[in-house]
């Protein structure tokens, strides 16, 4: 497949001539940066429109205090080149988010990705052209692209989200969101910062704020489950021998359920005395991480087997926090352990104890406003000199939905899935032609490492563009009585779990108005991939794919 030459065409309203390309694909961040490798390897011209000044997607934005991945490192990385998963030491169990940074950084140079990376080129629409199939694509700089293929990889968690509070643009004082973090060190000496959100984010960031800030007033609404990271620094003889089986643990990794290694229980928590359960919490606990929730195999499935996991966590939260009252609103009653995304942490619950951190119950008092000098609850006022957002995202769909995305006959992606998203897969959705989604709705995605699951879905499209290829084929969409099933069968296997019951970002439920479905595939990856294998096998089975 050659690049198209430059021809005019109906892009989104206007805009100078479009630059031609095979594929446009959206993001730099762990997904586009694999993408083109492998667009470059099938000989395509590609270019990646990234909207930050610097690649890293998820790495690059989230610079706040504290932030790291809750995947360990060794696992946390590309496993392509075995060259690349040699050659590049990491340093501490879990990664810092400024060191996945350079090591992304790094795959950008190694590979020589840059030249094929646009920046500061936030994608603002993209439209189908049936007549001519091709992809045309409208920047927010006014730019234009065009190409056969459109390749979403604008992620998972990128839609940033601050809650419509009244009063925010009164405040005098600087405020952040851990998703939007500024590029330069924010000091905190001395300050008083109120935090609005206790998920993954706000619990890593306020125990780092806390050893800065004068006064730290979090301001919390739900209550999660942590479990401690017991973070270390990896010692060069345990990374040299993880490396000499490399190839098995990532073979090994793709095997699993969430492309993790964690160990997993075979038995049901009710095969287990309490006192046999007690000490694989313990044991577990000791290690640390998100292995917690797979001490037996039920957990997610089982309420019995679930509470009984949920306690154990309670207790320890109980025999942290000092003050029995504040231990009360931290410890979680509402949702089962795991249905929201456990946390890891370093120190979190242990802050509380601090004299300058103080909590305040949402479901008690709620905020009223953000007033010029700090934010005012049902109850009282908390002079504030920073804000700061861990209010979380827009997850799965929400970086789709800001791009005015239309497919055959004008459909807009986001009108087709109002009610929630629509794919095969997870990958492809009907009506929108070579729009290809990497870890899109309805594949296992956030329930897995990201990284496996990114690899895992670069593969699958380049493999199929390399299919297309040979056979000549240039249009390539699922058929729409495939799409049906797989959203009946993703919506049947979320169904089975506990996961549905919870408000969580799974389920779109901390979005106002968004549909209460559960986004991602959560099957298992492995099963996943076998699905996906018997596709190709069966020469695509599900998709139409036709020529010119
Ligand atoms: P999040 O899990 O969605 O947490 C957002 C927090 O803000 C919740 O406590 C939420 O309360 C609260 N909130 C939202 N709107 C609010 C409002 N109007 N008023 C008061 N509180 C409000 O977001 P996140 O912490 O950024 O994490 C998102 C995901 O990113 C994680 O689940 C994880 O997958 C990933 N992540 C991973 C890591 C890691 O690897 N360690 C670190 C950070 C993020 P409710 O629960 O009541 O909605």
């Amino acid at each position: 497949m050659n690049a198209d030459t430059a021809i005019p065409s109906t892009p989104p309203e206007g805009g100078g001539a479009a630059q031609a390309f095979d594929a446009i694909v959206i993001g730099a961040g762990f997904a586009g940066l694999y993408m083109l490798v492998r667009l470059r390897a099938l000989g395509l011209r590609a270019r990646a429109l990234e909207a930050g000044d610097g690649v890293g997607g998820t790495w690059y934005w989230n610079r706040y205090p504290g932030a790291r991945c809750d995947v360990e490192s060794l696992q946390y990385s590309y496993s392509f080149s075995e060259e690349l998963q040699q050659e590049w030491q990491w340093t501490e169990r879990y990664p810092r988010q400024d060191e996945i940074l350079r090591y992304i950084n790094h795959v950008a140079d190694r590979f020589d990705l840059r030249r094929d990376i646009a920046l500061n080129t936030r994608a603002s629409a993209a439209h189908y052209d049936e007549g001519r199939q091709r992809w045309s694509v409208r920047t927010e700089g006014g730019e234009r692209f065009e190409a056969r293929f459109l390749i979403s990889a604008a992620g998972c968690l990128s839609a940033a989200r601050i809650p419509e509070v009244t009063g925010l643009s009164s405040f005098q004082g600087p405020w952040y969101h851990t998703g939007n973090w500024p590029h330069q060190a924010v000091d905190f000496s001395g300050q008083r910062v109120g935090v609005i959100g206790t998920g993954s984010s706000g619990i890593q960031l306020i125990p780092t704020i806390a050893r800065q800030a004068r006064e730290v007033v979090v301001f919390q609404r739900t209550p999660n489950f942590s479990i401690p990271a017991w973070n270390r620094p990896l010692p060069a003889d345990e990374q040299k021998a993880w490396k000499a089986q490399y190839a098995a643990h990532r073979q090994k990794a793709r095997a699993t359920r969430s492309g993790i290694l964690y160990d997993y229980s075979l038995r049901a928590s009710a095969e287990a005395t309490e006192e046999e359960r007690q000490q694989e919490y313990e044991r577990r606990w000791l290690r640390g991480g998100a292995n917690f929730t797979h001490a037996f195999n039920d957990i997610y499935s089982n309420q019995a087997a679930n509470d009984s996991a949920a306690e154990f966590v309670r207790n320890k939260i109980r025999a942290t926090v000092r003050d029995a009252d504040t231990a009360t609103r931290l410890a979680p009653t509402d949702h089962a352990i795991g249905t929201k995304r456990i946390c890891v942490d370093s120190d979190y619950f242990q802050t509380y104890n601090q004299p300058h951190v103080s909590l305040v119950d949402l479901r008690e008092t709620p905020i009223t406003a953000i007033v010029a000098d700090g934010i005012r609850t049902a109850s009282r006022h908390f002079p504030l000199d920073r804000i700061v957002f861990a209010t979380g995202y827009d997850a799965v769909t929400g970086a789709l939905d800001r791009i005015d995305i239309r497919g055959l006959g004008g459909l807009a992606l986001k009108d087709k899935w109002a009610h929630g998203p629509r794919t095969y897969l997870g990958l492809m959705s009907a009506g929108f032609p070579n729009l290809f989604l990497i870890t899109g709705p309805g594949s296992p995605s956030i329930l897995t490492n990201v990284v496996v699951a990114i690899e895992q879905h670069v593969d699958l499209i380049a493999r199929c563009l390399d299919h297309m290829q040979q056979q000549q084929l240039s249009v390539a969409q699922p058929m729409m009585d495939a799409e049906d099933d797989w959203v009946t069968h993703v919506n049947q296997v979320a169904s089975k779990t506990l996961f549905t019951k919870s408000n969580s970002w799974y389920m779109g439920a901390n979005i106002p108005g968004k549909p209460r479905v559960f986004l991602p595939y959560i099957g298992g990856l492995q099963n996943y991939t076998t699905i996906c294998e018997e596709v190709v096998a069966a020469g695509y089975r599900g998709f139409r794919m036709t020529s010119g």
